[in-house]
Formats: C-alpha cells, structure tokens, sequence
C-alpha cells in the first residue's frame, strides 16, 4: 500500500523548473531553489545535466537516445524565430539544474485548475525579458541580459508555461522522455503539508 498521504504523481499538477547555464554559471542555484522552497512547493526531482549539443539538435535520432534529447522538442514551438539557434547554444553552453516543483492541486478538480504550482511558478519566475520583469520576481530581481545580434534573453530559470507542458517536460508518455527518466522522481510529502495546506 502507499505510504499515508502520499498522492500519485499523474495526479498531481507538476512543473518542470531549470535552472538555465547562466543561472548554474553565476552561483545562483542555491537563491534560485530557495525561492521554489519558501513558496512552499514540493521538490519531488533534482539533478545536475549536461545536454551535448548534437544530440540536442538532431530530432530523428531521438528514439535511440531517449533521455538526452530535448532541444528541438523542449523548445519546439520556437523552432522558427531567429533566435532559436542562440537559444540552443545557450541551453547546451553548459550545465543546468533540473527540477520539479509539485503543488498540492489536483488536477481533476476543475477549480483549482490554473492555480496550481504551475501558473505560480511562471509569476515567480517573471516576464521572459529580463528587463520587463518585475523587482520581486527571479528573472526581474536576478537577470539583465537582453543581447546582441540574434540574441536569447539569459534569464537564468525556465518553468513550464502549461500542465500538460509540465507532464510533456518531465517524464512523459511513451517513448519521448525528456529531462527525467522514470525512476529518478522521489515521492515523499514534506512535514510542512499540513502548515501550508487547510
Ligand atoms: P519562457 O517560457 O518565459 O522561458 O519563454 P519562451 O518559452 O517563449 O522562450 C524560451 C526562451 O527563449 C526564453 O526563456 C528566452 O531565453 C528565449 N526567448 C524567448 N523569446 C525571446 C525573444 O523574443 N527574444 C530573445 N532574444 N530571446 C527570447
Ligand atoms: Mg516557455
């Protein structure tokens, strides 16, 4: 039987979070992990990763390589603007922190769909411009750049931007794993559930 309280992981909304290679570069991996803990967020994942390039960028390979391919599906949807290239070299420039966050929502219940860990990580997080985001927020509070020639913000953290993203990021359905592979997520419920919870 599964330990009291513990709830499956499909039915907990999650959020992939990373901590991108100038965020881990720059020492930041402590503050930026702390701002995820105080919240009050579960972590239920972690690693250090490094993602070599060419596999990150060739897509027809990835039913061999299953757990090291992201980029193009990772990053997908921006595959045509001109800073994708940039973009690619950035996130494979060195390594990144791979995380993820659990709330304490239920997905099936509808009302509290959008409420969850998260649409609230992405307010932590802040604008994906360094320079739009907010004082308060870790992009806003943490990260200035916004480049040169072709550039890719550096905005030091990433965080799901859906629920189905976060499912997509995480582990995922069949054969396309991206950043974690079955077995590397630990369920546990932190003492503080019930201080954070009703
Ligand atoms: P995010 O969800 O806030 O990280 O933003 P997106 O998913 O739209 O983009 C992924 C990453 O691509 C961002 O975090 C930036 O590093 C980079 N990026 C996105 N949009 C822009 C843009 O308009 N200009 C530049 N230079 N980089 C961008
Ligand atoms: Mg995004």
């Amino acid at each position: 039987a599964a330990p009291r309280g513990i709830v499956a992981s499909s039915e907990v909304e999650q959020s992939y979070i990373m901590i991108k290679p100038d965020g881990v570069q720059r020492g930041l991996v402590g503050e930026i992990i702390s701002r995820f803990e105080k919240k009050g967020f579960l972590l239920k994942g972690l690693k250090l990763f490094r993602c070599p390039k060419d596999l990150a960028q060739v897509c027809f390979i990835r039913i061999y390589y299953l757990p090291f391919i992201f980029s193009q599906e990772h990053y997908k949807d921006l595959k045509d603007k001109p800073f994708f290239p940039t973009l690619i070299d950035y996130i494979t420039s060195g390594p990144v922190v791979c995380m993820v966050s659990t709330s304490f929502v239920i997905l099936s219940c509808k009302a509290w769909e959008g409420a969850g860990v998260v649409a609230s990580a992405r307010k932590l997080i802040g604008a994906t411009n360094p320079l739009q985001a907010e004082p308060g927020t870790i992009r806003g509070d943490l990260a200035v750049q916004t480049g040169r020639s072709a550039p890719t913000f550096m905005n030091v953290v990433h965080g799901s931007d859906s629920p189905d993203n976060g499912k997509r990021e995480i582990v995922t359905l069949l054969f396309a794993a991206l950043w974690f592979k079955e077995g590397e997520l630990c369920q546990w419920e932190s003492v503080q559930t019930p201080w954070l919870v009703e």
